[in-house]
């Protein structure tokens, strides 16, 4: 039978809708609209679409989004001193900054200067330390997404063995935290482990997060299990032209998969409304100065 496809497209408009209620309520009461400030250093054409798309989605909701687009050339100093004027700034909740930054720039001494209470991707050493901790704050806005597309999944995940491909601090990591916070048996595999394709079938969740187009196919998937499909590659679509695929082929997986995420419109759209989600739980956060 046939997979069911989770669709992030239309439950990402069910977050929006929330946020956006949750931002109508925040503003009632404190009279003023959660700030987002994106940062952007370079010309790549990718990061260009996603940190506009951000400041568009985040004003969408009624915050107040905000884009700044610096040179290449920038100094990393002058990153840093813009990153400390909007940790200083009293009307900014949320501050994300693009990634990847130029070379010529130390992304993790940049990261780490974003204020914690306003580190909107939970990307700061402290929110990483208080999810593996198990006292989450603000968390990586993809893995949050990806927990709720299995929620959409109604799968059981108390005592199921979750498998995760990729252990990046972006997603791979916390995603393996919250699924072991959910009470699931966490396997993290990457580059270097032993026959991928055995591990994978013993999962009842299986989520793919490598950046290897395909990666997945129908011999890693175990009858019934629920695939969350993170990857985002760019390969020949054969007619002279480029398509989006994942990092599990979709085609074959889907005829063995209880339910699948589709690439696009899987996780990438849950992960700029967790982004807004994220903010307006750092707007509460300080206006409530618990933080
Ligand atoms: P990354 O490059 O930081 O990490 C990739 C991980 O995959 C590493 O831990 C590595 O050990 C593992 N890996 C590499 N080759 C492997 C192999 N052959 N077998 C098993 N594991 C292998 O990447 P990332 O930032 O975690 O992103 C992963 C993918 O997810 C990329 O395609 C990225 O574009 C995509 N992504 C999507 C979203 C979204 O919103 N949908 C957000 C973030 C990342």
């Amino acid at each position: 039978m046939a997979a069911r496809i989770l669709d992030g497209k239309k439950l990402a408009e069910t977050v929006r809708a929330e946020v956006r209620e949750g931002v109508t309520a925040f503003k009632a009461k404190y009279g003023r609209a959660p700030g987002l400030e994106v940062i952007l250093v370079g010309d790549d054409p990718a990061s260009q679409v996603y940190t506009r798309n951000k400041e568009k989605a985040s004003n969408e909701v009624g915050m107040r989004g905000h884009l700044h687009v610096l040179p290449a050339s920038t100094p990393e100093d002058d990153v840093l001193a813009l990153v400390q004027r909007l940790n200083a700034d009293e009307a900014t909740d949320g501050i994300l900054v693009q990634l990847p930054l130029p070379k010529s720039i130390r992304e993790q001494r940049i990261l780490d200067a974003v204020d914690p209470a306003k580190d909107v991707d939970g990307f700061h050493p402290i929110n990483a330390g208080l999810l593996a901790s198990g006292r989450p704050r603000l968390v990586p806005c993809t893995p949050l997404g990806c927990m709720r597309l299995l929620a959409l999944a109604e799968v059981p995940l108390k005592g199921a063995h979750a498998v995760v491909v990729g252990r990046s601090n972006i997603v791979g990591k916390p995603v393996a935290q919250l699924l072991l916070a959910e009470h699931a048996t966490v396997t993290i595999a990457h580059s270097r482990t032993k026959d991928l394709a055995a591990l994978c079938r013993e999962a009842d969740v299986l989520v793919a997060a490598v950046g290897k187009a395909e990666l997945v196919r129908g011999n890693f998937v175990k009858p019934g299990a629920v695939v969350i499909d993170v990857g985002i590659n760019r390969v020949d679509a054969g007619n002279g032209k480029t398509k989006l695929v994942g990092d599990v082929a979709y085609a074959e997986v889907a005829e063995i998969a209880s339910a699948i995420t589709p690439v696009p419109g899987g996780v990438g759209p849950m992960t700029i409304a967790y982004l807004l989600q994220n903010t307006l739980t750092a707007a509460h956060a300080r206006a409530a100065g618990s933080t």
